[in-house]
């Protein structure tokens, strides 16, 4: 028996669903919307003004797809996982932060970066990439999104008289000592941070901050008199920064500081503009490792306070799932 009910098509989708040899026909109105690919980059273009910025790689449409947008992946970077997920979902286009066609790397289409782009075209997926004005949006940005996920209030840009600073600095509602702010930074981005101690012993209350590579702002934190710098990544040179200038450095992984900004784009395009997006995170490094250590402290402390015993042997288990070979680890 078929059940069948007429549906003014905008566009529907039908469950059919098998009872008693029966089939039934479930007729499900949903409005889904799709948007032109271009008039998607005008919008993205409209919140975020890549004018406003000089950037290192293209802001929008990098690589043109099918002409209608209605699902949406995405993602840090445009990695060949994160366009495997987006066939996966059937996706039209994948929004990053990390895009291509980066300045200085090579101009060729080939290798790696050859299979990609193939891949994208073969089927039919838009590539969207938005870098430096998805770190300094004010709301929907990375900066923005990380900071109010540390407690961290925003008081401005870091960089003096200018208006469109990457990076800012504000203030910790509460003041934390070193220790306090490192367990909150490992705790909500789920893998503990590089600290290097900048040796003040006064608690921490205003956090410099920039997303990704940003570890030689530090220089520009220190002269604004900053008690700490948030970024990604560490290099050599940032130890001898932090305890040489006096400011605590805190590198918490490029893609863990900058997972939060295209997320909350993609919750503003769903939300917003009716679209459909799916927020995919590839591990870089894997968290796995971070929440291992983190339990692995945990059993530590408890040790201390008794339990001594079986901490001991839960303590030379984690040790052996740390090492496993699957469990990588990284800095950036
Ligand atoms: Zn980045």
């Amino acid at each position: 028996m078929w059940l069948k009910k007429a549906v003014s098509i905008n566009a529907s989708r039908f469950f059919y669903l098998c009872l008693s040899g029966y089939t039934v026909a479930i007729v499900s109105q949903v409005n889904v919307i799709a948007m032109n690919n271009f008039q998607l980059e005008a919008l993205l273009n409209a919140e975020l003004k890549p004018e406003q910025v000089k950037d290192y790689s293209p802001n929008g449409l990098q690589v043109q797809g099918r002409d209608n947008v209605q699902t949406i992946v995405t993602g840090v970077t445009a990695c060949q996982d994160l366009i495997d997920k987006a066939i996966e979902y059937q996706a039209d286009a994948i929004l990053v932060h990390h895009g291509y066609f980066w300045r200085g790397e090579p101009q060729s289409i080939r290798g790696m970066k050859y299979q990609r782009i193939k891949m994208l075209i073969e089927n039919g997926i838009n590539l969207y990439g938005y870098h430096l004005p998805l770190d300094i949006h004010p709301t929907l940005g990375n900066n923005a999104q990380l900071a109010k996920r540390l407690g961290i209030e925003i008081i401005g840009g870091l960089e003096p008289n200018n208006p469109v600073s990457i990076p800012v600095y504000g203030k910790l509602s509460t003041p934390m000592t070193l220790s306090q702010f490192e367990q909150q930074v490992a705790t909500i981005l789920s893998r503990p941070p590089l600290v290097i101690d900048g040796g003040q012993t006064t608690r921490i209350e205003t956090v410099g901050l920039c997303t990704g590579g940003a570890q030689d702002l530090i220089d520009l934190a220190a002269a604004q008199g900053m008690d700490a710098y948030l970024s990604g990544e560490i290099s050599e040179r940032t130890t001898f920064s932090a305890r040489e200038q006096g400011v605590h450095y805190f590198a918490a992984g490029h893609h863990a500081t900058e997972r939060y900004g295209v997320k909350a784009l993609g919750e503003w395009l769903a939300d917003h503009h009716g679209l459909t997006t799916h927020f995919v995170d590839i591990d870089n490094p894997r968290i796995k490792k971070a929440i291992l250590h983190k339990k692995l402290f945990r059993i530590k402390k408890a040790a201390h306070q008794g339990g001594f015993v079986s901490s001991i042997v839960k303590v030379s288990r984690l040790i052996a799932l740390i090492h496993r070979r699957e469990f990588t680890l990284g800095i950036a």
